[in-house]
């Protein structure tokens, strides 16, 4: 027999968190919902609080602390505020496995001090390891901790992978949807709004990694996540465009045979299989029929009309402190389209400088890295504020 997991799910409240709990609705007897954050959404987790009767709720925005707390007065649930309360819940003893759903680099510091207490991590926050991967690898791997991707392409590798731990890795052929944009140029994309970019062909996903989509930026980002996560050297790290997203992921190899994992897009699979790696357990998700798609296509990305995803390889090769400016950039200028300050290839512009503009350096602790963070977006804003 074995015991629940117990989750402390951080970002609860978005596309990957309520999806996290709708998996955890199906297996009551196998995982447990400890801990549930949001940053802002005080009525959504005043919901599901009550639902889910965690231990311990966090709300990130402070003046909604009495808020909530009023609300669930009549229930057993601690409720905190702040950033310091996510750092601290982390670290509970009745937390084994954090899931982290939290949006951009907010992530970081939470995700860090999980791994520093020795919990298991399953990682939905790219951006942690696109930051500070050296570092959080690293740590993992001192601390005894397993980062279970959460992310549809790094899952798929974790599974092609399964039994093959013995295996040199040729190649990880990491599929792209294409995002809206696919197929169109440069000269077509100069005044695409926002409402465009949001309307993702295949996934229901958070406004900012829609963004990153439709400007395959989320494509770099999940290479240098690959890199990390599965110890694969940049050189061997292909994307291909594969508009269906049934195909999530494939790894060549040595022998030349490829192994690929299929799927529906569901961010659903991902989420439980990490929750309850090694395990497959019975579910009731709608099922792959090869006759309702019976074309599955691949082509080379276009690096020409989608700069960012050649932005980010090349980042993640320098190293050091230039995955972090390219993430704080890309957070920065993604925020001012979405609120229409700037145009779609202003976005792969105001990376690219800040990139051009960054003094080289090699950070070693969290902080530095969230302090370089800080700088690189408080230069593109202020420009944008006068
Ligand atoms: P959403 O924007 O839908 O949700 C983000 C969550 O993080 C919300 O719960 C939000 O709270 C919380 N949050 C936002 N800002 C902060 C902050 N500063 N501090 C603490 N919490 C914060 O994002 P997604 O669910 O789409 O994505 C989450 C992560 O998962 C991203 O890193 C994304 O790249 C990755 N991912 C997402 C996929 C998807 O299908 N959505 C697929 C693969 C990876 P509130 O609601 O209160 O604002
Ligand atoms: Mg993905």
């Amino acid at each position: 027999m074995s015991e629940k997991k117990r989750i402390a799910l951080l970002g609860s409240t978005g596309s990957i968190g309520t999806q996290t709990l709708e998996v955890a609705e199906l297996f009551p007897e196998l995982l447990q919902i400890e801990v549930l954050t949001a940053h802002s959404n005080a009525d959504l987790l005043i919901r599901q609080a009550k639902k889910f009767q965690p231990n311990i709720v966090v709300i990130g925005d402070e003046t909604k602390y009495e808020y909530v707390k009023e609300a669930l007065w009549d229930d057993d649930i601690k409720v905190y505020a702040g950033r310091q309360a996510l750092l601290d819940v982390v670290q509970m003893g009745c937390v084994d496995m954090v899931l982290s759903a939290i949006v951009g680099v907010a992530g970081l510091a939470p995700i860090y001090k999980a791994i520093e207490c020795g919990k298991q991590i399953a990682l939905a926050n790219k951006e942690t390891l696109v930051v500070a991967g050296e570092l959080m690898t690293r740590t993992a791997y001192e601390n005894g901790v397993n980062l279970y991707p959460v992310d549809s392409e790094h899952s798929a590798i974790f599974q092609c992978l399964a039994g093959e731990f013995h295996n040199p890795v040729s190649r990880l052929i990491i599929t792209a949807s294409g995002g809206p944009f696919r197929g169109k140029k440069k000269e077509e994309l100069l005044h695409v709004t926002k409402e465009q970019a949001l309307k993702h062909p295949n996934w229901s996903m958070g406004s900012k990694i829609t963004i990153d989509s439709a400007t395959l930026m989320n494509k770099g980002l999940e290479v240098i996540e690959a890199k990390w996560l599965f110890s694969v050297p940049l050189e061997k790290i292909d994307v291909v465009v594969h508009p269906q997203s049934i195909v999530h992921s494939m790894v060549e190899f040595q022998d030349g045979s490829i192994k690929a994992q299929l799927g529906l897009p569901d961010m659903k699979l991902p989420i439980q299989y990490a929750l309850t790696y090694p395990a497959r357990q019975p579910n009731n998700f709608p099922r792959l029929n090869f006759a309702e798609h019976p074309t599955l296509t691949f082509e080379q990305p276009d690096l020409e009309t989608f700069p960012c995803l050649r932005l980010a390889v090349e980042a993640s090769r320098q190293g050091g402190c230039m995955p972090c400016v390219l993430n704080a950039a890309n957070e920065a200028a993604v925020g001012l389209f979405l609120r229409d300050q700037i145009g779609f290839y202003d976005i792969p512009r105001l990376i690219e400088e800040a990139l051009a503009h960054t003094d080289f350096c090699r950070p070693t602790t969290v902080d530095e890295y969230l302090e370089i963070d800080k700088n690189t977006k408080q230069t593109i804003l202020q420009s944008f504020s006068k």
